[in-house]
């Protein structure tokens, strides 16, 4: 396995920047997944490229973790931006026109939407949900999926990506974390309504809500049975839980309405974050009217708290990149499901013709390659995924000059600044690697 590329050890900015970074910051990083082998530092992101320290130009499919949907430095979003801010920074008190005009374009899209708050992360907005459901209920248990990922809170920080002996057991993310916090949170498995119902006998009028990514991109792209949602639905109703949809990653993304538009489910509770402000920080919180009104500044008891919630950056970013979005001229969703379906079926051609067991799964503008001689629906079967052949491919893509994030399960994302020619030289790239693995 390569690990990225040979640098000269005199010329090498990167390496020199990533030496001073490691020197003073905990792995040289301010985010545990950036470390992906050292040494690498970035100079500049531009439309679907992002460019290294050395000069070397990669296609973008990381997208910063999915917080780019329009190409990096996308002009209508630092344009708002920059416009803004002439009139505006923070200032902390009651309301402005930018938090007004971000909340009512968040509540035109999201269909569950009554009322909305903004939060500065993902992770920000899940704390909010999970304590307003306990706040809202009077409960204290949580229910969460294994392979599904909500952020850095307390409690949630456990089974995301579990080797086969800690899948569905105790698996934290992280030591530093009280075993109460954690203890809190049981797990189920994705698309099996069975595993919910069974915790939901077992602690009768103790859930107070059950969190789930719509589509859990965390593990790459398991695709949802539609009963699956719909019955979660409905149990959650019939045991007075909240049912909390974390559209971090698929709002806004794979619809103006995330995949609550899709599916037609409508939870209690979404949150929603990364890809709103087109890499900007922005994130937030929307539900119905009945459980936001437990908020403090409604007279409820559930606290509302955050410096820079709503500051002039982040609002205008979501403004801006929402507008894009729904923009019949500009055609974003048509174009990233068309170029995803293009990327999708060459990839698939690819490992049929080289005899390479694969499942190639994606919505719209998100697409994974698991190495995998089964189909997938749920966490069990990733269990299954050949892990290093996974690895091999994404680290010898960005060799090639298509960056995809090299770990395993890890999925990749097109954006509008993607072009037809992008998928077709990464699809040729992608049969040279595969050729070469396939020996
Ligand atoms: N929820 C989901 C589904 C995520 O994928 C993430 C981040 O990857 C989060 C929440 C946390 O968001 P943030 O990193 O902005 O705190």
């Amino acid at each position: 396995t390569t690990i990225g590329p040979q640098r000269d050890s005199t010329t090498s900015r990167a390496r020199e920047l990533a030496g001073r970074a490691s020197a003073i910051i905990p792995g040289g990083v301010n985010s545990a997944t950036r470390a992906i082998g050292s040494p690498w530092a970035f100079s500049s992101a531009k439309g679907s490229t992002i460019t290294d320290a050395d000069g070397r130009v990669y296609t973008d499919y990381h997208a910063a973790f999915g917080a780019i949907l329009l190409g990096h430095a996308d002009e209508r979003v630092n344009g708002a931006i920059t416009e803004a801010i002439r009139d505006m920074d923070l200032v902390g008190l009651g309301t402005t026109d930018l938090e007004v005009e971000a909340a009512e374009l968040t509540i035109d899209a999201i269909p569950s939407a009554e009322m909305v708050i903004s939060t500065m992360s993902g992770s920000e907005s899940v704390l909010q949900a999970i304590r307003l459901a306990r706040g809202t209920t009077g409960r204290d248990l949580i229910v969460k999926f294994q392979g599904c990922f909500h952020g850095s809170y307390d409690a949630i920080a456990r089974n995301v990506i579990s080797s086969p002996e800690h899948a569905w057991k105790f698996d934290p993310n992280s030591s530093g974390i009280l075993n109460d916090a954690l203890n809190h949170t049981l797990i189920a498995e994705f698309n099996d309504l069975a595993s919910v119902e069974e915790l939901f006998d077992q602690y009768p009028d103790r859930i107070a809500a059950v969190i789930i990514e719509p589509v859990p991109h965390n593990v790459g792209s398991l695709i949802p049975e539609q009963a699956f949602l719909e019955g979660l639905r409905s149990l959650t109703t019939k045991n007075g839980s909240l049912l909390v949809f974390d559209e971090v990653i698929t709002g806004f993304r794979h619809a103006i309405g995330g995949y609550q538009e899709l599916c037609g489910v409508t939870p209690d509770l979404t949150t929603f974050g990364k890809a709103m402000g087109n890499g900007y920080p922005v994130a937030g919180l929307a539900g119905s009217a009945e459980v936001m009104q437990h908020f403090t500044p409604t007279g409820g008891a559930v606290m509302l708290a955050g410096t820079f919630n709503g500051n002039a950056v982040s609002m205008a970013a979501a403004i801006a990149t929402i507008k894009v979005l729904r923009d019949p001229k500009v055609g974003f969703y048509e174009h990233v499901y068309r170029l995803g379906d293009r990327m999708r079926e060459g990839l698939r051609s690819i490992t049929t013709e080289h005899g390479i067991p694969a499942v190639v799964s994606g919505i719209g503008s998100i697409f994974v390659t698991y190495f995998l001689d089964r189909e997938v629906q749920g966490y069990r079967d990733l269990l299954h995924n050949n892990d290093a052949s996974y690895e091999t491919f994404h680290r010898r893509m960005i060799d090639k000059g298509s960056f995809m994030y090299p770990m395993a399960l890890k999925r990749n994302h097109i954006s509008l600044a993607h072009t037809d020619e992008d998928i077709d030289r990464t699809l040729s790239q992608a049969d040279e690697v595969l050729g070469q693995m396939a020996r």
